[in-house]
């Protein structure tokens, strides 16, 4: 059984439809697809369709951009239910957050003579549920600016870059308990991503595993062989889940094709045993897996 827990679709910043993204999960041969796009649950509909019409079971979550002690951390929720209030609040804000950042990434553009307008990003976003940087690095790929996100990102939109603006972000241990409230369980994405150093770290870790979080996210393009070897043996000390995902975009993200990480089916059994014991707590009717 091949199992990918983390891509994206136009719903956020992927390429693909989710009719699109779930015909090449399928294609790739796997078994089980997670839907995690960045603060929505918006693609979940139509690739509910498209899983029961492509005979591939559905995992339906979403990835949270919350903030620990000031740094990013990307938080993947799954099967929590999407209409639960305070969630719809938190997400809302992250969304927000993300829209209102847009004018002043424009400004900061024009100030290196870029002049990028707000259409010509909304142009771009079409369906996502809000305009990030990836959509900014799309309307500058439409301009000719630049060759593709990467070198927008590269260039222009992150830290350090002339056009970086910081946006909001939901505080982690809230988000925690606000997805495990509604039903859901969590799971750190790229833990350890190339930017974030090794934090959290250990000890926070374990206090965030206090907290309720089920898993970590091990293997991941992001991560070298010696981080997805501390993280393993991190979450084996706290029997946290282990999870293997592409985190794909379509064309959006170079090096993130669909089932090039996996993740174990024990490790899927646990997370799911995991949500059914969160779904059955919240008395919400959270969303349960399809075709498993
Ligand atoms: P935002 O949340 O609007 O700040 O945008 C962050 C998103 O940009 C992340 O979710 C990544 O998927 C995406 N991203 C970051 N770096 C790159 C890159 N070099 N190429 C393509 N996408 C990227
Ligand atoms: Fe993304
Ligand atoms: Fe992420
Ligand atoms: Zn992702």
């Amino acid at each position: 059984m091949r199992v990918d827990l983390h891509t994206h679709t136009r719903a956020s910043d992927g390429t693909q439809s989710p009719e699109e993204l779930v015909e090449a999960a399928a294609a790739a041969g796997l078994d089980v697809l997670g839907l995690t796009d960045h603060d929505t649950a918006d693609g979940w509909a139509a690739a509910e369709r498209a899983a029961d019409a492509a005979g591939i079971a559905l995992v339906r979550g979403m990835e949270i951009s919350t903030r620990l002690d000031g740094r990013g951390v990307h938080l993947l929720a799954y099967l929590p239910d999407p209409t639960y209030p305070p969630l719809v609040a938190l997400l809302d804000e992250v969304l927000e957050g993300r829209n209102d950042r847009v004018p002043a990434v424009l400004e900061r553009l024009r100030t290196v003579g870029i002049d990028l307008t707000e259409e010509d990003v909304a142009r771009v976003s079409g369906d996502a549920a809000a305009s990030g940087r990836p959509h900014i690095a799309d309307a500058l790929v439409a301009r000719g600016v630049v060759r593709d996100r990467d070198e927008a990102f590269a260039r222009l939109l992150n830290p350090g870059m002339p056009a970086y603006v910081d946006r909001y972000a939901a505080p982690l241990r809230e988000t925690i308990e606000v997805v495990t409230a509604a039903g859901g369980v969590t799971v750190i994405a790229h833990a350890w991503g190339r930017r974030t150093l090794r934090v959290p770290d250990a000890e926070a870790i374990a206090e965030l595993a206090e907290l309720g979080l089920a898993g970590l996210e091990v293997d991941h393009q992001d991560h070298d062989e010696r981080a997805r070897a501390e993280l393993r043996g991190i979450a084996r000390d706290l029997d946290l889940v282990v999870t293997g995902s592409s985190d794909h975009h379509g064309t959006g993200k170079v090096g993130h094709d669909l089932a090039c990480n996996t993740t174990d089916p024990e490790e899927l059994e646990r997370l799911l045993s995991l949500a059914a014991d969160a779904r059955h707590a919240s008395g919400r009717g959270a969303p349960e897996p399809l075709g498993l």
